[in-house]
């Protein structure tokens, strides 16, 4: 699963939801989220993001970010 960080914050590009071929972003408050369960881990979206806020839940201290993520997709 790959999950958007706070790099995200204030970046006005949407390069990644436009290649995402499950269209799992969707919009929180001020940055855009990655739906955990509904993101297939391509990684086609990680090398769009000119602010390098998206990141693989692999990484060491994801864990918060999993759920924040999880929190502002399912808000919708
Ligand atoms: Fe979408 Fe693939 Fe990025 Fe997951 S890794 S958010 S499925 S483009």
């Amino acid at each position: 699963t790959y999950i958007v960080t706070d790099n995200c914050i204030a970046c006005k590009y949407t390069d990644c939801v436009e290649v995402c071929p499950v269209d799992c972003f969707y919009e929180g408050e001020n940055m855009l989220v990655i739906h955990p369960d509904e993101c297939i881990d391509c990684g086609v979206c990680e090398p769009e993001c000119p602010a390098d806020a998206i990141r693989p839940d692999t990484e060491p201290d994801m864990e918060k970010w999993v759920e924040f993520n999880r929190k502002y997709s399912e808000s919708w």
